[in-house]
């Protein structure tokens, strides 16, 4: 079975080990490092890696990685599980989507050793992490402020990818194409399938999102036959793929009531929410531009014109199927603990 070495460390077969790879240090001189966290199959099989933080205050992800390593019953049977609970390590010692020095690590690969900060980490990541995985699962929120329905992005059109994205069990599948300098574009020049997961807000803990993702990252890894399958998962509803989205944003400025949810269907005209001006008078009505599913969602109730409220998505399914069929989803999740193992 082939050897696998990340940073100084060689990590043989049937081996579950932590280590510790270091990034720029801070300038009160402590050392900083990425925490790396595998577990080897004793059998040949793929290499996955299982990420999470890219963006420092999304932190869902985080507990994602530390709820599948504390399952008693986990094992990987087959190939390789890296898990990066902390890719933006700065990020998140500073509570930021950002590096100290304001870029942000998901449009900074593939980088470079000799770059800036952002770049720095990207490259440590591409060549220890990335270069040596067939498969990665990058898990994310929303932005500060925002939440998102728990929702995959991947480019569906590679055949693999949908697969993965349909064995993940995400409520709805966003098709994307890759975004310059990001950790999915990276990859895939590396051949490197990646599906992104997003679910919840920046700088909170999430439980639906958290139980989804859990779950998800779980199923992709039976999917390639890297751990056990003795127990049966229970049956997800197929995911529907979004064949577009679109933000919604304020036409004026003021104090918003929200009208609609995370997950709510909307017909075209609906109203979404009411923009109030200082004194309580009404100054816009946001209408839903189009039917569609709402699978984000802006969470302060104040506005600035132009800034995004509700982020819509559109199927070619009926729509208001797909909203009670996520509404059915959460439920199942909130109601059951995930039992170990799966
Ligand atoms: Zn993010």
């Amino acid at each position: 079975m082939s050897e696998l070495r990340i940073g100084t460390h060689t990590i043989l077969p049937g081996q579950r080990t932590k280590i510790a790879l270091p990034v720029a240090k801070l300038y009160t001189d402590a050392d900083v490092s990425l925490p790396v966290y595998i577990i080897r199959g004793k059998r040949e099989g793929p290499t996955i890696f299982v990420s999470a933080a890219v963006h420092g205050d999304e932190l869902n992800g985080i507990e994602i990685v530390h709820r599948i390593i504390n399952m008693k019953r986990f094992k990987v049977i087959r190939g390789t599980v890296i898990f990066v609970p902390m890719v933006n390590v700065h990020g998140v010692i500073h509570q930021s989507r950002y590096l100290p020095d304001r870029r942000d690590l998901n449009r900074s690969f593939p980088g470079s050793p000799k770059g800036s900060l952002a770049a720095r980490v990207a490259n440590i990541f591409k060549t220890e992490i990335i270069d040596k995985c067939q498969y990665g699962i990058d898990l994310h929120t929303g932005a500060i402020h925002r939440t998102n329905l728990p929702q995959i992005r991947a480019n569906v059109e590679d055949e693999v990818t949908a697969q993965l994205a349909n064995a993940f069990g995400a409520p709805v599948v966003l098709h994307s194409e890759e975004i310059d300098g990001s950790l999915r574009d990276c990859a895939a020049n590396s051949n490197t399938k990646v599906l992104v997961y997003e679910g919840g807000e920046a700088l909170r803990f999430d439980e639906t999102s958290i139980r989804m993702g859990t779950r998800g990252v779980i199923r992709v890894l039976r999917h390639l036959n890297m751990v056990s399958k003795s127990r049966r998962l229970r049956d997800v509803p197929e995911p529907v793929i979004a064949r577009g989205s679109q933000w919604v944003r304020g036409s004026a400025s003021g104090i918003v009531k929200h009208r609609y949810q995370l997950g709510d269907y909307v017909k075209k005209g609906d109203q979404l929410a009411t923009i109030s001006s200082a004194y309580g008078e009404e100054l816009a009505v946001i209408l839903a531009p189009r039917t569609g599913v709402i699978i984000g969602k802006q969470n302060i109730p104040l506005v600035q014109e132009g800034e995004a409220m509700y982020h819509i998505a559109y199927f070619h399914e009926d729509e208001q199927t797909i909203a009670q069929q996520i509404d059915m989803l959460s439920e199942d999740v909130a109601s059951r603990e995930i039992k170990e193992g799966m």
